[in-house]
């Protein structure tokens, strides 16, 4: 993007480094100190503060725009410098930033003017994922906030009024990096299995896996099912001799369905016992269910059990 401010900003480094007139110019480029927030954590930045690689001045930059209510729009922005300056109307702030000689630190070099520019509500650079960022722990915590609840955050703890789609994106984004992709949920369900069974000696976890259809491909997850040894200990010794079983479709991109069994306990509560997660809800599934319960069932109380099911067709 050409500019009107392009025949200056181009120089910016030239004239610095130009500039005879400042003798003690370089010994405070090298004195600068690293950035760090203020105790209360806002952001000031100052000339000759330095940072770490040039995404990290950039966030940093992010940050004090949302603060100060501003937006800046870049003059240049290349792997070697950056110039920005504020938009507001006849505000005159800008600030000039390159790499240092190692190559990867970023120091500022210059900031001039003075803002006096109006307070932005919706601020641009307030991006979904700046918000994701800087509510994370929140929406970690609390993962069922509503898109009011983070809009009121933003609003206390920011002054910035975003839209809902905006927020949406902030929360789906915080919910993704806590909970994972489904993908790689599955690449690690036969490490999560083995820590099951090495944390929680005597628990019971199978995992059947198809065959892949060609070499070089990896299994494909067909189904599973999960008694933790607790649950095994206290239906076998404080449970009634009485198990319902049922399943539920499960929601979400793969599907499929979960079966479950409870027991009943002296208080008639109901007691989790085991789970399966199973594509469909198949005879040939509830066979798997069944014979996998079976092996947690004590031999000698075998026969003594009753079941109680919706009866369920494939059971028929
Ligand atoms: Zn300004």
């Amino acid at each position: 993007m050409i500019s009107d401010y392009d025949d200056f900003v181009m120089d910016e480094d030239e004239i610095f480094e130009s500039d005879s007139e400042d003798d003690d110019k370089w010994e405070r480029v090298y004195d600068g100190r690293f950035w760090e927030p203020e105790p209360d954590g806002s952001v000031t930045l100052r000339q000759w503060d330095m940072f770490i690689d040039k995404a990290s001045f950039l966030d940093v930059v992010r940050d004090y725009m949302v603060q100060e209510g501003i937006y800046m729009r870049y003059l240049k922005n290349e792997p070697t410098r950056y110039t920005g300056k504020c938009e507001g109307k006849s505000c005159d702030w800008r600030i000039h930033a390159s790499l240092m000689p190692d190559g990867v630190t970023f120091q500022v070099k210059t900031i001039k003017g003075k803002h006096s520019c109006k307070r932005l509500l919706d601020n641009p650079a307030a991006t979904y994922s700046w918000i994701a960022r800087k509510l994370f722990d929140i929406v970690r915590a609390e993962p069922n906030i509503s898109v009011k609840g983070i809009s009121k955050i933003l609003m206390t703890k920011y002054n910035l009024h975003k839209n809902a789609n905006t927020i949406w994106r902030a929360k789906v984004k915080i919910l993704g990096l806590v909970k994972g992709k489904h993908e790689e949920g599955f690449t690690l369900l036969a490490k999560y299995t083995e820590m099951i069974k090495a944390s929680n000696p005597g628990s019971t976890c199978f995992i059947k896996w198809n065959e892949p259809i060609c070499e070089g491909i990896r299994p494909v997850f067909c189904r599973m099912f999960m008694c933790f040894n607790a649950c095994k200990e206290g239906f076998l010794s404080g449970c009634r001799r009485f198990i319902g079983v049922d399943g539920t479709h499960l929601k979400g991109v793969y599907k499929g369905v979960l079966l479950t069994a409870m027991g009943i306990d002296a208080q008639n509560h109901c007691f989790p016992l085991a789970y399966s997660i199973v594509a469909v809800e198949n005879k040939e599934n509830w066979a798997y269910f069944f014979s996998s319960l079976r092996a947690i069932i004590r031999d000698d109380l075998a026969g003594q059990y009753t079941f109680i099911s919706d009866r369920c067709k494939v059971f028929l």
